[in-house]
């Protein structure tokens, strides 16, 4: 049995956790100090008692495991404090406010939470026969007929699981649209400021990727825009309102130059937050939209998931958007999973997922969708863009906004490390940040702005939170604008100290050593 309650060693001290005064065991307070799991327990420890493994034949034929492979054991109370100990450990939207430019970290209200945990949603499986789930088919069009009018487009596909995987739900979609038409086209045109993904999905589906520069504004420079326009181009895909959190306003004009190209518009609506209930895409000439659920409808994300993604797609796009989905004939809901002659999906590219989408998503956007009403999603909106300009303009005169003199901005607040000294940047501020308790912004995107800082601080921030946000980047930005060499060290107060983020990434430790294996390798 293995007592040792933390992992703690004799060597351990309180260097590891960087606190300024050692203390005996390493831990400062009640933050106490964790070690990993395989430093924690050893190979004989175990949790449960297990009956004696029964002599019996192995079919593996040779493939059966012929050592340990030195999984830590732990008891259960172990385990629980382990895991707890690491939680404690953890930044979240639910401990403080989180700037995060691009994700929109939302906070998320209790009441999805228990929507979703509803029997008749969380328990139900894919494959029961569609008269058992009614309520749940009944959500999901309820779900697209919001995100509809919401958008002010045709049609509503609800099966991608993220923004990702929207916006390849919808270039596959306008791929099939121009195969239709017989005119194979080989370039997509994405600003220079897109998000990643957008270039990455469409390399993925085949197309040549050709960046669109933006103008002194921040916005795409539409001239240059209208003269790359030709036969070859399938598609732009533009992000409104757009990363560098500004609306583009020349969104019309776009779709209207690159339509009478013969190409299509699709939309990165993952910034929707900034414009429900004041801009309806659809209006602007938009194709195809993705929208993150969990960005612009709550419900948490982080870390990779989970998400949901649905494309709302315009009359031209309708035939084209993928299987399955959910179609009301009365009081009933039926599930159309096969290409139809009606006007919706008969030339359907296929399936995206093998069934309907993130329920669990949809449940809590639609609890968040109907618990604000059309008036509160409009007031989110608007609170969300007077948050981040309160951010803008309380910081305009310590941190340089590129686009700050092109006036408000959208939801996400935008600066660079211009004037920072002494070899200080961005990512310093942004361990800085971390010792005044906050998670960083987004840090170099868009790539665009040289020390990129994107902040985006949600709509539910009081005052007192902004204010005091404002005063923690204003000391440190002060520091990075001195010259002030400590920041180097920051974080000095986190559970550990900066590490070597590329040393981290190229040589990652993946492969437990026992000790004496980890001895004679130094
Ligand atoms: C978040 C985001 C995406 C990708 O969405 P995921 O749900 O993470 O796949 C794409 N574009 C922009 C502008 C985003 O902010």
């Amino acid at each position: 049995m293995n007592v040792n309650p933390s992992g703690w060693r004799p060597d351990m001290g309180a260097s590891e956790g960087g606190g300024e005064t050692e203390t005996f065991t390493g831990n400062r307070a009640l933050m106490l100090e964790e070690s990993l799991i395989f430093e924690l327990g050893d190979t004989g420890t175990t949790g449960v008692d297990l009956e004696p493994k029964p002599s019996a034949a192995t079919r593996l034929g040779g493939l059966e495991r012929n050592r340990p492979i030195g999984l830590a054991g732990l008891t259960e109370p172990q385990t629980v404090r382990h895991y707890t100990r690491l939680s404690r450990q953890n930044y979240a939207i639910d401990l403080g406010l989180f700037p995060l430019g691009s994700c929109t970290m939302k906070h998320n209200p209790r009441l999805n939470e228990k929507v979703a945990r509803m029997p008749g949603f969380a328990d139900i499986h894919p494959l029961q026969p569609t008269d058992t789930v009614q309520g749940a088919l009944a959500l999901i069009e309820m779900l697209g007929e919001w995100l509809i009018k919401l958008t002010g487009m045709h049609s509503v596909a609800m099966s991608p699981k993220a923004g990702a995987h929207g916006e390849l739900c919808g270039l596959l979609a306008i791929r099939a649209a121009l195969e239709a038409r017989g005119d194979a086209r080989e370039v997509v045109l994405v600003p220079e400021s897109a998000h990643g993904t957008n270039p990455a999905t469409a390399a993925f589906v085949g197309y040549r990727v050709e960046n669109i520069p933006a103008n002194e504004r921040g916005r795409v420079d539409l001239d240059a825009l209208k003269s790359r326009l030709g036969p070859d181009v399938a598609a732009v895909m533009i992000t409104n309102p757009n990363t560098c959190g500004l609306f583009e306003p020349d969104m019309a004009a776009i779709s209207e130059a690159v339509h009478a190209a013969g190409g299509l518009v699709y939309c990165d609506g993952a910034n929707f937050n900034a414009i429900v209930g004041r801009v309806r895409p659809g209006d602007l000439g938009i194709d195809a939209m993705h929208i993150n659920l969990h960005k612009t409808f709550s419900t948490p994300h982080g870390g990779g998931g989970p998400g949901s993604g649905p494309v709302v797609f315009s009359e031209a796009l309708t035939p084209f958007a993928p299987l399955p989905f959910v179609e009301r004939q009365g009081d009933q809901f039926t599930l159309v999973e096969e290409e139809s002659a009606g006007e919706h999906h008969g030339q359907s590219f296929g399936r995206m997922t093998a069934f309907h989408g993130q329920m669990g998503m949809f449940t809590r956007a639609m609890a968040y969708i109907l618990s604000h009403g059309a008036d509160g999603l409009r007031q989110v909106s608007e609170d969300a863009v007077l948050n981040a300009n309160y951010i803008l303009r309380s910081l305009e005169d310590v941190l340089d906004a590129p686009f700050g003199a092109s006036g408000p901005c959208m939801h996400e607040a935008l600066f660079s490390d211009k004037g920072f000294r002494d070899g200080l940047g961005t990512l310093d501020l942004a361990k800085g940040l971390i010792d005044e308790g906050f998670h960083p912004m987004t840090m170099y995107f868009p790539l665009v702005v040289h020390g990129a800082m994107l902040i985006e601080p949600t709509e539910t921030e009081s005052k007192a939170a902004l204010d005091q946000f404002i005063g923690a980047l204003r000391s440190v930005a002060e520091r990075a604008k001195a010259g002030d060499q400590s920041l180097k060290a920051a974080p000095v107060h986190a559970p550990r100290r900066r590490l070597d983020e590329t040393l981290a990434a190229r040589k990652p430790v993946l492969v437990y050593k026992e000790p004496e294996q980890a001895e004679a390798a130094e």
